[in-house]
């Protein structure tokens, strides 16, 4: 082929620009061999939530040796047989904005069926002591190699940013606590409050190399609820000598549907989910109580406790009309240390960035995505007032040919959590680097 010397010139321009300044592109490609390396160690050694020691001390070693100051074993749980294993390394520059940099750093209790060579073959002990199979089935491994190129890159690039930048590496995101356990153990009063933060996820259904954003609200607030229906029990032939648990709490899931459907406003989006129902021993016996375990979504505070309280009024009301007296009323129990707060993108911040990643990627790549009603402690971040602005962003995971086969066949792809789904390394893990880093040079450039 011939090559005019006209069409060489932008390509001559181009390296000249590259040789005074190495790109944020340079930098992710350059790191990327080691970085593969170090996910494919995490990858084959994951840890369950809030037993992160191995994980935590890698982290805290990266961290180190990309110039941070490094805080280790951040975490203070309710429950006193966890252990926190947060880390914290701040990266100084001068005066200048404060923004926070997160990764997750748990796997899950699953085992592996991805038939990758690195797959995990870990087996340990869970919270109650019972062995169970384990791997970064939500790709949070991938998260921490990006995490780390980021934090290797913005160290070469200290002359265009100004600032300290807060690398958090936070345990127990499955579990939906580790992200308060590092904040109830001083991550805002002890180092410095952030003015932004950032995080990220891996997105088992998006193309690699995109990168997704809602704004404003993305994940819901998540509660756990236990209800307790108490009734009279007794023999099954003789119904009218009993108050019967069991059709009390076949009437209150029924009446909950209406909360959704009748009670709340339609443009608020709701879950009210009954998830376990237990109750009785044998077909002819009549049970004292039924135990119920709720699910329950929302993103606005105020529908929260709306949401909250009529499942209480609910409960009871339906009691109160089998004729069951006041002190057999059902118990209706919040699991107030399991809140997941909503997790809100700042829709100004939001804008910004997607105007940095137009730029970087092209805006065929930047994907508005919807958001959901799952959950994710990133949320805590923000503060319940949401006053700290953050925005936490989806990264494309997926092999486009992958994308297309399930397309063509109707098959769906391994969703997050699934034993088969693993995010493909590259370009995922470079491009999460590019992604975040140029973030972070938006938020604090010179
Ligand atoms: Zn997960
Ligand atoms: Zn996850």
């Amino acid at each position: 082929m011939k090559i005019s010397s006209l069409s060489i010139l932008p390509l001559l321009f181009a390296s000249a620009a590259f040789a005074q300044q190495p790109s944020v592109e340079n930098s992710a490609a350059g790191e990327l061999p080691s970085l593969l390396a170090i996910y494919k160690d995490i990858h084959s050694h994951p840890e369950l939530s809030a037993q992160e020691e191995r994980t935590s001390a890698l982290i805290a070693k990266e961290l180190r040796a990309a110039g941070c100051e490094v805080t280790e074993h951040l975490g203070k749980y309710t429950k006193p047989t966890q252990t926190g294993y947060g880390v914290v390394g701040l990266m100084k520059n001068g005066s200048g904005p404060t923004v926070l940099v997160r990764t997750d750093l748990d796997a899950l209790p699953v085992e592996e069926e991805t038939g990758l060579p690195y797959a995990s073959k870990v087996v340990t002990k869970n919270d109650e002591g019972k062995d169970v199979h384990v791997m970064h089935a939500c790709g949070h491994d991938a998260h921490m190699a990006a995490f780390i190129g980021t934090a290797r890159t913005l160290t070469k690039m200290k002359d265009r940013w100004h600032g300290t930048i807060v690398f958090v590496g936070q345990p127990a995101e499955e579990i939906g606590t580790g992200a308060r356990a590092m904040l109830n153990d001083g991550l805002y009063t002890r180092f410095p409050k952030p003015d932004f933060a950032l995080g990220f996820h891996d997105n088992a259904q998006m193309e690699t190399g995109h990168l997704g954003v809602a704004e404003g609200y993305t994940f819901a607030n998540v509660d756990s609820v236990n209800v307790t229906v108490r009734g009279m029990g007794g023999h099954g032939a003789y119904p009218h000598k009993t108050k019967d648990p069991i059709v009390i709490s076949a009437e209150i899931i029924n009446a909950l549907q209406t909360i959704a459907s009748r009670e709340n406003n339609p443009i608020d989006p709701v879950v009210v989910t009954v998830g376990s129902i237990h109750g009785g021993t044998k077909h002819n016996i009549i049970p004292d109580e039924v135990k119920m375990q709720l699910t329950v979504r929302s993103y606005k505070m105020d529908v929260r406790e709306r949401l909250l309280a009529a499942i209480d009024r609910i409960a009871k009301g339906c009691a109160l009309a089998a004729g069951l007296p006041q002190d057999r009323m059902p118990i209706t129990e919040v699991l107030r240390d399991e809140f997941s707060p909503a997790t809100y993108n700042n829709p100004e911040l939001t804008k910004r960035l997607i105007d940095v990643w137009k730029k970087a990627f092209g805006a065929d790549k930047i994907e508005k995505t919807d958001p959901t009603m799952g959950a994710e402690d990133f949320s805590e971040y923000s503060l319940p007032d949401h006053s700290i602005p953050a925005c936490d962003f989806w990264i494309g995971a997926v092999d486009p040919a992958k994308i297309a086969d399930s397309k063509k066949n109707g098959t769906p792809l391994p969703s997050l959590h699934s034993n088969k789904f693993a995010p493909v390394p590259e370009p995922t893990i470079r491009v999460g680097v590019i992604d975040m880093t140029s973030a972070v040079l938006e938020l604090m450039k010179k």
